[in-house]
């Protein structure tokens, strides 16, 4: 064996093992972000991620007790899909209708808040998928809001079914890092493909008991089954590299305050039972959140990788 042999051989071995030590190292706890998980495995694949964040289609339907998350930043959405309320004096910002036949719900929820449905002025949304935006013709429709969303995602936005047939809204394109402003509120739009060409991550600061908080939205990094091909004759499919360039995004982001399109993303049940609780300081306020989340995700795609690099190349 040549000494670089012997090198190469040692690296392989030490990767083998510090992957190992990476995976069994992270405490079953850890992982527990969302008091409606039932089996806890020791490492998340795709599609227990997936399944985590989706839940039932009874959750999906059913609107969640509506709430001040953080500053300005109220939840409006069903148990298993997020829609975020950012509320300004000059109108409001909608981040995610979600389906049309939840409209109705989420307009229940800002009403309760002590909110118009009609000062909406802007919708957004994290990504073209119609659990997360099939509803937006109706909001446009009954608000009379701007749609914007992320350029690469307009095609997919545009052709997306809407159950009642209502036309989908004319998207105002918006591009990586563009900021959307309404009132005292900035929000900036980050490219994080993968999930969808145009997959949205949000960040916005807002104020609480006079301190600054950042706050990430993340659009999804979620891979939604263990068939979906990251890798293939060698290489990263474009699929897989376009994930890449994504958690590079994410990567560059930073929250003292995580939420995503789905609930189980910031373990909302958890964290509003502690609200609810009168816990103190807000447990929304959570530093370490939004890198969990984002390792938790990252850590399904390494490991779809990895197990495609072990299959035989296909033909
Ligand atoms: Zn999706």
């Amino acid at each position: 064996m040549s000494k670089h042999t012997a090198s190469v051989a040692l690296a392989v071995v030490l990767w083998f093992a510090s992957m190992l030590l990476a995976q069994s190292a992270r405490p079953t706890q850890e992982l527990i972000r969302d008091a409606t998980t039932q089996a806890s495995p020791r490492v998340w694949t795709a599609e227990d991620l997936f399944r985590r964040n989706i839940q039932t289609p009874a959750q999906q339907r059913t609107p969640f007790t509506p709430h001040k998350i953080v500053g300005n930043i109220y939840y409006v959405g069903t148990e298993a899909l997020s829609s975020f309320l950012i509320t300004t004096p000059q109108g409001h910002i909608l981040i995610d209708s979600t389906y049309e036949g939840n409209v109705p719900g989420i307009k229940d929820s800002v009403e309760k808040l002590g909110f118009k449905f009609s000062d909406i002025k802007i919708l957004l949304g994290s990504h073209a998928h119609g659990d997360h935006q099939e509803g937006d013709a109706m909001v446009v429709e009954m608000t009379g809001a701007k749609a914007m969303a992320m350029a690469e995602d307009i095609a997919a936005l545009s052709s997306m079914r809407t159950p009642s047939g209502k036309a989908r809204p004319n998207y105002q394109p918006l591009h990586d890092q563009e900021q959307v402003k309404l009132g005292d509120m900035t929000l900036v739009a980050h490219l994080t493909p993968g999930h969808t060409h145009g997959c949205t991550t949000w960040t916005l600061q807002v104020i609480e008991d006079g301190k600054t908080h950042d706050v990430v939205i993340i659009g999804s990094m979620g891979i939604n089954s263990n068939s979906v091909r990251m890798w293939q004759n060698g290489a990263l499919t474009s699929l897989g590299e376009e994930y890449a360039r994504g958690f590079k995004a994410m990567h560059e982001l930073h929250g003292d305050v995580v939420l995503g399109s789905h609930p189980a993303m910031h373990g909302m049940q958890e964290k509003y039972a502690r609200l609810k609780a009168g816990g103190t300081p807000n447990p929304y306020i959570d530093p370490t959140g939004y890198q969990t989340e984002l390792d938790l995700e990252e850590g399904a795609y390494k490991l779809l990788i990895q197990t495609q690099q072990k299959e035989s190349p296909q033909p």
